[in-house]
């Protein structure tokens, strides 16, 4: 080594703006013609591999302008891309460009926003985003929280604070015993993280108390307070109702008012599962949907879905910030993070991380580009064109439309001739799943799956700022021409093609 030091990552300057340049303009070109591309490869994890090649690690290194062109190529020509705007799968949504150029700029500062010294201004965007989205979902901006990496990190983060709360003061020394009896309760609609955390978090899969949905998905209120006045008796405690703001199947919302009276009378931690779903809030037309949100203790919503960030970036709302606090907060003798002058706010205890990445300024930067007003048209078109998909679905001979809430559709393929065929039921629900899976290799439109009833379902979630009406007119051709081979397979070698059935 000599006096300077010259380190083998280090890029030279020059070289960095040259490479640079080069990688944003290959991503120029990638954005201005996906709508050509297909939405996904479907190549084999063995095709994959083989164009990975390379099968030990490398002992020297390779110029970065040659790694930025091999990985640009790699990515750029076979992923899925859900920015495809005929992407409708799960509830991924299609990154805001803004967003990938702020992960750039985070990227190079590199705040560590676990503590306020470490991150002075990264510190101050958190907490104004964390702010502006609370106004956003109509709940007061005394509500603080925390941005976190997804719907279950929100989830999980919000759960154990309700624990801390609710349950036993004495179990945050002495830990969780059988007889305490903790009890949570959520409706059958809710995402798995609810089944993680019970077992993560030390209550037990038990302690899920399922409470009944009627046939639009929503919790049966009555039944729930059933449950609650059964448990005191037999001397559970109670301690959270999660209520869904856009349950992940097929976007149905609670009744959040009815659940919050529910749990002010009982004296239960009030969480909202809004990762989907609660961004719809900022919708005046929507305003009776979400009434009672602000009797939430707890929200959790996912900016990498309807706000479009790229991935990652979820967020915790708490009527109480100092719950978080409570729960989170130890003072190590190894950390100076306070200081003499002012308060500081030092997100390392409000939630489970310690080192923190700057996930809060791909959401800010969005807020600002397009403001509330650009979000409320964003959302509410996803709305109208999944609307659309349901009554073209409702109109065509050979689809079934199931549901439509928020900007979920659920239907399926009904081929003309059903009638004839033996175990109508069972053969439609081989019938679609099979049709799914040729639909998500076929790469012309990506969509996922809902059970409904007992019925496999194909479901369309749009929260996909490139989609547009004629998408969702292709989109339905696609599938019916689709279905019409996947149909015609199956009644001719039943035994090969038969999957999952
Ligand atoms: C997506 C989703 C989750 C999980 O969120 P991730 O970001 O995938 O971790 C939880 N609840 C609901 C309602 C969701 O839609």
């Amino acid at each position: 080594m000599t006096n300077k030091r010259h380190a083998p990552i280090e890029i030279d300057n020059e070289e960095f703006r040259k490479a640079g340049h080069k990688l944003i303009d290959t991503i120029a070109d990638f954005l201005g013609t996906i709508q050509q591309k297909p939405v996904t490869t479907g190549e084999t994890s063995k095709a994959l591999q083989a164009l990975l090649g390379m099968a030990s690690l490398p002992a020297d290194g390779t110029s970065p302008e040659h790694i930025i062109d091999k990985a640009s190529a790699l990515l750029l020509d076979h992923s899925l891309f859900n920015g495809h705007p005929k992407f409708f799968g799960y509830i991924t949504s299609s990154p805001a460009p803004i967003g990938a150029l702020a992960d750039l700029l985070a990227a190079i500062v590199n705040p560590n926003v676990g503590a306020q010294v470490l991150s002075p201004m990264a510190t101050q965007i958190e907490l104004q985003t964390i702010q502006w989205l609370s106004e956003f979902i109509g709940v007061p901006s005394t509500y603080g929280g925390i941005l976190v990496s997804g719907g279950n990190m929100a989830n999980f983060t919000a759960f154990v604070t309700a624990r801390t709360i609710k349950a036993p003061k004495k179990i945050k020394s002495g830990g969780i015993a059988e007889e305490d009896k903790l009890v949570v309760y959520c409706s059958k609609a809710t995402h798995t993280w609810i089944e993680k955390a019970a077992v993560l978090f030390g209550l037990g899969s038990n302690a899920i108390h399922w409470v009944e949905t009627s046939a639009d998905n929503k919790m049966k209120v009555e039944a729930l307070e059933r449950m609650i006045q059964k448990d005191l008796q037999d001397g559970c405690r109670p301690i959270m109702v999660i209520g869904n703001a856009g349950d992940v199947s097929t976007g149905a919302v609670d009744d959040l008012q009815d659940l919050s009276a529910i749990c002010k009378k009982y004296e239960l931690w009030f969480h909202i599962d809004g990762a989907y779903g609660i961004p719809a809030a900022v919708l005046p037309e929507l305003k009776d949907m979400f009434a009672g949100v602000d009797g939430a203790d707890s929200i959790a919503l996912d900016p990498h879905k309807w706000l479009y960030s790229p991935l990652e970036a979820g967020c915790t709302l708490v009527k109480d910030p100092n719950h978080l606090i409570e729960t989170y907060s130890s003072h190590p003798v190894y950390y100076n993070f306070s200081s003499t002058v002012e308060r500081t706010h030092n997100f390392y205890e409000y939630g489970f991380q310690n080192s923190r990445g700057f996930r809060a300024l791909k959401v800010w930067m969005s807020l600002l580009q397009v403001g509330r007003n650009g979000y409320e048209q964003m959302i509410r078109e996803d709305i109208e064109l999944s609307k659309l998909m349901y009554a073209l679905v409702d109109a065509h001979a050979e689809l079934e439309a199931m549901t439509q809430s928020l900007s979920i559709a659920t239907f399926r393929y009904v081929p003309a001739n059903v009638k004839t065929i033996d175990n109508k039921e069972d053969y439609l629900n081989r019938l679609n799943e099979s049709l799914l899976n040729e639909l998500q290799q076929g790469g012309q439109v990506f969509l996922s799956n809902a059970v409904i009833g007992e019925k496999y379902c194909l479901r369309a979630c749009i929260v996909n700022f490139r989609t547009s009406r004629e998408d969702i007119e292709q989109v339905v051709q696609i599938i019916v021409a689709a279905g019409k081979k996947v149909h015609k397979a199956l009644m001719e070698k039943p035994a090969i093609n038969s999957q999952g059935a």
